[in-house]
């Protein structure tokens, strides 16, 4: 607390997010992070912008991605979205932002699981939002009729995180049914590992917005591209809390970089098919060592193990130069979040977990 800052800067609890650490050696499993470089278009996209000696980084970028947009509909031109209904953002984590101001914002309060992304209750403060946190069913799945309450909106991941399990797109759709003066905000940034998207549902559901991003399944993080899609009245909303704050919000890397990831389809299904299965071999593993692990059709696993504590797992594996995810939280804190890695890194982390807790891997 300081006297010079705001008295909103006083009530903030900023979002912690996952170690970025300095040591290169470290086996990283603890962000979710894609372990496969990107389409080598990107970098070549990316070249391509900064080509003599980066003359083009005098002017200003596009302020609408216009570019970027039109990529974005055409991945979804199926579901008969055009440039629109999409909105584009510096990672999701910004249009998130945004769409909590624009869209969630009202006197009845915003509903979310109880154990979900631990951004969205930030951005209920920053925003001063009113919210409720509804609880999980005992297996951590959403229980749709728990939200048929009065409520100013209803958001949730799906697959939700950090527990991997998926919602079922009739499920959804009961939700945006039931809830036509709501909007329903679907944020599918691991829906490409084994999830189907609820964007097939917006021609049909004014209400429902969905938000995914390139970071997880498109391997570019560090690029920082996400999207929100869903009719134009929703994405007008956006566009003007945007307009109202930073008008050029992507560089002309990220548009170049974003459009070059969405057009190779090949590289997107190679490697999202290389961590699915990855991801159940590893499931695998984890059963032969007795951890208790759930099915998860996202990039990571939740597990927990019955006889050893999770906060002293993940400082051992941390030992042993392994990070994974533990949360300290009510409900979740005998469990590890552990991102799906290379088979080499996935196979590190089982040789480690044997050791630790003791037994084999192997059946
Ligand atoms: C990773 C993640 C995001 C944010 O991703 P960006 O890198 O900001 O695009 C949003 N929602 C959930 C549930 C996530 O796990």
């Amino acid at each position: 607390m300081s006297r010079y800052w705001s008295s909103l800067v006083d009530r903030l609890t900023p979002y912690v997010p996952g170690e970025q650490p300095k040591l290169a050696r470290l086996i990283k499993l603890n962000t979710n992070e894609n372990p496969y470089p990107p389409s080598p278009r990107v970098a070549a996209a990316i070249a391509e912008e900064l080509a003599g000696g980066g003359a083009l980084l005098r002017l200003y970028p596009d302020p609408n991605a216009d570019r970027l947009k039109e990529a974005v509909a055409a991945r979804f031109a199926d579901a008969g979205i055009g440039p629109r209904q999409v909105f584009v953002g510096n990672g999701s984590d910004e249009v998130l932002a945004h769409v909590f101001m624009a869209l969630l914002k009202h006197d009845r309060p915003l509903l979310f699981p109880d154990i979900t992304y631990s951004f969205y209750p930030v951005y209920c403060v920053l925003h001063d939002i009113a919210h409720v946190a509804v609880p999980l069913a005992e297996d951590f799945s959403i229980r749709v009729e728990d939200y048929a309450r009065p409520n100013g909106g209803i958001i949730f991941p799906n697959p939700n995180a950090p527990t991997g399990c998926l919602l079922p797109l009739a499920a959804i759709e009961a939700l945006l049914a039931g809830h036509p003066q709501s909007v329903v905000v679907v944020d599918e940034a691991y829906v490409d590992f084994g999830g189907q998207s609820a964007v097939a549902l917006i021609a049909r559901h004014p209400n429902l917005l969905v938000v995914q991003t390139l970071s997880k399944s498109r391997s570019l993080a560090g690029l920082r591209v996400g999207y929100a899609i869903g009719d134009a009245e929703l994405i007008e909303a956006l566009e003007r809390v945007k307009n109202s704050f930073n008008s050029y919000p992507l560089d002309r890397l990220a548009i170049a970089g974003g459009v070059a990831a969405l057009g190779d389809e090949e590289h997107f299904e190679t490697t999202r098919q290389s961590i699915m299965r990855s991801r159940e071999a590893l499931r695998a593993a984890l059963l032969a060592l007795r951890f208790i692990v759930l099915p998860s059709v996202a990039n990571f696993l939740f597990a927990r193990h019955p006889a050893h504590d999770a906060g002293e797992l993940a400082a051992a594996l941390r030992e042993r130069g392994i990070i994974v995810r533990h949360f300290r939280a009510p409900r979740i804190d005998q469990h590890l979040r552990i991102s799906v890695g290379t088979d080499e890194q996935c196979g590190q982390l089982v040789d480690a977990l044997e050791a630790i807790v003791g037994g084999s891997a192997t059946r």
